[in-house]
């Protein structure tokens, strides 16, 4: 998320899936959600004969089912057009590009591809028909780490800056709730081609919008879900509804300061977190902050615990800098009712204090 790519447009689609094999673990999520899915849509999906593929080289075919979906972009223009044509001849290039020298690989890498027109059209031939199947996957060519348990979406442009445009977001959100409904896979699992290799993919704009894609799909299988009634709370550190553990200190140092004081402590692979309890009204979508004072030997990466209806979420905040106002940590689907809503863990790198001062969430 901090560099500009290192990768050439060109190299991002055309090989670049191939350097630097090895999984980098895939964010923090922890998986405690029993899976009970609406069955979503089905979206329309062109199969490569629909689009005129050529024709496969031998393909894997594996037995698992997929766990997990990979975006990214195609790194090729933003100003493409949006008919189904341009959809199409989008599709056929980059199958060129992969089957062709260099690559010469034996299909399109990707198993799946929307265009900026929103069209959704099967990548690798034969992922259409077991996604409908709902069974089994063919290995991709799309992610080292992720080709054999992860589906993997190419979206039209170069979303370093720019957004994807709605026809492709709404296509984005609709297909991934097909896809999480059709494998049973949590909505939490979907993750951006950076997670698995060193690239610039999916662009920083696009993996800045994973979190909001997670939540409209989350709120797509639960059958539409609905927006929480107006809701804004603010938990201090000194409110009943904070807890912290003696080793944690008390601080009124610095001027940045949510309140009267902070709480601060020593990073540690202890599970000793200070907690934030809300009293949640309804089940929905929520914006959740933080406020902390920044000091630049604070934490760089202080792991925040979303407590999520799809499970644990850790939102990593650079406590150095960006004190005294409130840091996003991201919009999440909650379950109504008074609990722990954020954790602050010493489980952090580094040696800079983690800091606990004050969380708010509000209805998104
Ligand atoms: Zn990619």
């Amino acid at each position: 998320m901090s560099s500009s790519p290192r990768i050439s447009r060109r190299t991002a689609i055309r090989g670049a899936v191939l350097v630097g094999v090895g999984a980098a673990a895939a964010g923090g999520t922890v998986l405690t959600s029993n899976l009970a899915h609406a069955d979503a849509a089905r979206p329309t999906i062109a199969s490569c004969a629909e689009w005129g593929a050529r024709s496969p080289r031998g393909l894997t075919q594996l037995t698992n089912n997929p766990n997990k979906i990979v975006i990214h972009h195609t790194a090729t223009s933003n100003s493409a057009g949006t008919t189904k044509q341009d959809a199409y001849n989008l599709a056929y290039q980059i199958q060129g590009w992969h089957m062709n020298p260099p690559n010469n690989w034996a299909d399109s890498g990707q198993h799946f591809t929307i265009s900026r027109g929103g069209y959704v059209m099967e990548g690798r031939h034969t992922s259409l028909q077991h996604l409908d199947d709902g069974r089994g996957m063919v290995q991709g060519a799309h992610a080292p780490g992720a080709n054999s348990n992860g589906i993997g979406i190419e979206n039209e442009g170069l979303f370093t800056s720019a957004l994807p445009p709605e026809a492709l977001w709404n296509s984005l959100v609709d297909f991934c709730a097909y896809i999480c409904s059709q494998y049973n896979i949590p909505a939490t699992e979907i993750f951006g081609h950076r997670d698995y290799v060193a690239t610039a993919c999916p662009g920083d704009a696009l993996y800045a919008k994973l979190p909001q894609l997670r939540t409209e799909v989350k709120a797509k299988l639960d059958g539409g879900g609905g927006d929480p009634p107006d809701f804004s709370v603010i938990v201090d550190n000194t409110a009943g509804d904070f807890g912290a553990s003696e080793s944690w200190g008390t601080s009124t140092y610095s001027s940045q300061k949510h309140g009267s004081d902070y709480r601060f402590a020593q990073p540690e692979a202890v599970s000793d977190a200070a907690y934030f309890r809300a009293n949640i009204p309804a089940a929905g979508n929520y914006k959740i902050e933080t406020w902390y004072p920044a000091d630049p030997g604070y934490n760089a990466a202080t792991p925040f615990i979303i407590y999520t209806a799809n499970g644990n979420q850790t939102v990593k905040v650079d406590q150095r800098t960006g004190g005294g106002k409130w840091v996003s940590l991201g919009t999440h689907a909650l379950t109504a009712g008074n609990k722990s809503v954020v954790a602050v863990s010493r489980w952090a790198g580094g040696s800079g204090y983690v800091v606990a001062d004050a969380i708010r969430v509000t209805s998104a």
